[in-house]
């Protein structure tokens, strides 16, 4: 409770960004206070071990994944994979295209970054439609790993993306 309290404390919400009507929330503060920091990965860490210790590999979203899922995957002892914006990765890659909350975009990861059968987690900074997150279990599905769950520092509740992702499971520190 005191770590989540410290969690919200460094949550901000800026109205009209990107775009008029949104109103965002911004995780910086959270990054630059590492006892912050360090509480949403403890909070990550004890929900994995006790929920889904069998889990071989974190998979984190472009960008903000990017923040949070290493840091996770390191304490895990496990690797981290990188779902990036279409374009950004060398080699052979698979891609879907999906839907956000504001705009349209595609998804891409290396064909090799997840093998068939593989226990993955993802994880994301915050959870709006599931438009990002269901892009990330589509091409998860489409190299046969097995997306255990999915991770988020922040839901945003009334855009029911629990729903969106359903029939997998998604974890949230704190809800708007
Ligand atoms: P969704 O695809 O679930 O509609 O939107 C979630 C994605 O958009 C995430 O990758 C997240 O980083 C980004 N996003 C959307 N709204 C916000 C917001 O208010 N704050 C932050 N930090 N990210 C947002």
């Amino acid at each position: 409770a005191e770590k989540l309290e410290l969690i919200n404390k460094r949550i901000r919400a800026f109205p009209d960004f990107p775009v008029k009507g949104i109103l965002f929330r911004d995780i910086c503060p959270i990054l630059k206070d590492p006892k912050a920091l360090t509480a949403v990965i403890d909070l990550f860490e004890e929900h994995v071990r006790q929920t889904c210790p069998q889990i071989e590999l974190i998979v984190g979203l472009d960008a903000r994944g990017f923040l949070f899922g290493p840091l996770l995957a390191q304490r895990l002892g496990i690797g981290f994979v990188l779902v990036r914006k279409k374009g950004k990765l060398p080699g052979p890659t698979v891609s879907v295209s999906y839907a956000l909350e504001y705009g349209k975009a595609e998804a891409e990861i290396q064909e090799d970054a997840v093998s068939p059968g593989q226990k993955v987690l993802i994880v994301d900074d915050l959870l709006a439609t599931g438009g990002t997150l269901g892009a990330a279990c589509d091409l998860m599905k489409k190299q046969q790993a097995e997306v255990v769950g999915c991770l988020v520092v922040i839901e945003m509740t009334e855009l029911k993306g629990v729903e969106r992702l359903k029939p997998y499971p998604v974890f949230s520190l704190v809800h708007f």
